[in-house]
């Protein structure tokens, strides 16, 4: 039996359902949202999950902001334990960064975000662990944090269901047409109709759009996260670092269990099927930035080795998000390209998407995130280039 709705989501990581909520909260009608898997299986499942605001593009900027006051206060606006921890963010850099850190700071301060310049004696106050002799700026930020990804999707999805969204997992989408101004989904359990669609299945977004044609301009490639030990433990209260004088640009943080969790904000590796993917970790990448991290912490030099994962990242020719209505496709709507900064983006990007899917307008702009912005040669560019820092 085939069934209606008046609005279906492809896709149930943070984003899917992150919209699925806003959907809902704004008045939409019958929302069903379908996932191949379970919820929080894709990319979210492995994300660091780093909510920080240090962002020059002004879109990225004022949605990261709001977004991190939502994590900040998650109970309160959305409902739900997101496992939010306020730890401060310190970015190392070489000299040639801080004329571009400086001009962020202005910005971020602009939207009531504390940020300082430090000297190293202060940053070790904050991190005794750091060896700072090589840094030629070091820039924090107050507010930044992290949440559970896991429990973040899930508060998203228990919110939306308890306001009348209906999720099918297990239920993968094979087939997408179009019928004028309705759409027929087919999947692995049945027909589902409806006059809206949006495509929201993250590094798989590209095989929806080939269904129908649509060529989504995004690439994907793997990132790899490891989790390493000293003889003592990693203070949870010790701040994030992002690294910009390493090759990778690596990120750390505290994880539970005394251990500090290192990811990387490069390219990565690059790969054709998301589903290829598997968690394996080299072990040349894990002696690779065991050498980095014990450069900037020297105890670390001891360190042991725990876990790692694998996860794919979406990535636009400019490294920002598309999220908005596909030129020339009447109600199908498409969120994808998310990179590295799809979590932290997901409060609000959801709700925009929502409210411009329901002809609402959006309250924080989500003009520049448009698709046609490729064809039409304006890619969004910040104060440090284009990058996992824009
Ligand atoms: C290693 C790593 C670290 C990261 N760290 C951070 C960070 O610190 N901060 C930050 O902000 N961001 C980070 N990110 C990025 C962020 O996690 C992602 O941008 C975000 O989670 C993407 O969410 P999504 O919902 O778009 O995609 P996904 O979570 O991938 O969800 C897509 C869903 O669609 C489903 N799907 C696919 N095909 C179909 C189909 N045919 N039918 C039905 N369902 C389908 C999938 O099963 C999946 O559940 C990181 C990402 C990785 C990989």
């Amino acid at each position: 039996m085939t069934q209606t709705a008046d609005i279906i989501i492809i896709g149930g990581g943070v984003i899917g359902c992150s919209t699925a909520y806003n959907l809902a909260e704004h008045g939409a009608g019958k929302v069903i949202l379908l996932e191949r898997g379970s919820l929080c299986s894709g990319g979210t499942a492995k994300s660091c999950a780093i909510v920080r605001t240090h962002y020059s593009i002004p879109t990225n900027l004022i949605h990261a902001v709001e977004s991190l006051n939502i994590f900040a206060n998650f109970n309160e606006r959305i409902g739900g334990d997101v496992g939010w921890r306020q730890t401060g963010y310190l970015i190392v850099g070489p000299e040639a960064h801080r004329d571009p850190m400086l001009a962020v700071f202005q910005m971020q301060n602009a939207h009531g975000i504390d940020t300082a310049v430090l000297t190293p004696e202060e940053a070790l106050e904050k991190h005794p662990l750091l060896h700072l002799d090589d840094v030629g700026v070091i820039g924090y930020d107050t507010q930044a944090g992290y949440a559970d990804p896991y429990l973040t999707t899930m508060a998203y999805a228990q919110r939306a269901r308890a306001l009348g969204v209906t999720i099918h997992q297990d239920t993968a989408v094979t087939g997408l047409q179009l019928h004028g101004g309705y759409k027929t989904v087919q999947t692995t359990q049945g027909l589902f109709t409806s006059p809206v669609v949006i495509m929201a299945a993250g590094p798989w977004t590209h095989t929806l759009g080939q269904m129908i044609g649509v060529q989504l301009p995004y690439e994907v490639s793997r990132h790899k996260v490891i989790t390493l030990k000293i003889n003592q433990p990693y203070q949870l209260t010790w701040p994030i670092v992002k690294d910009l004088t390493t090759p990778d640009k690596i990120y750390f943080r505290p994880e539970t269990g005394g251990v500090v969790l290192v990811g990387t904000g490069d390219h990565g590796d690059p790969i054709v099927d998301p589903d290829s993917l598997t968690d394996h970790v080299e072990l040349d990448h894990v002696s690779r930035i065991d050498a980095l991290i014990s450069h900037r912490m020297p105890l670390f030099a001891e360190a042991h080795y725990v876990a790692g994962w694998s996860g794919p990242y979406d990535i636009t020719p400019d490294w920002n998000p598309i999220v908005g209505h596909v030129p020339g496709y009447d109600g199908l709507y498409v969120a994808v390209g998310f990179s590295g900064h799809g979590f932290k983006l997901s409060p609000t990007i959801g709700e925009s998407l929502a409210q411009t899917v329901l002809g609402q307008p959006p309250r924080l702009p989500i003009a520049d995130y448009a698709l046609s912005r490729f064809s039409e040669g304006r890619k969004l560019s910040g104060a440090y280039g284009i990058g996992s820092i824009s």
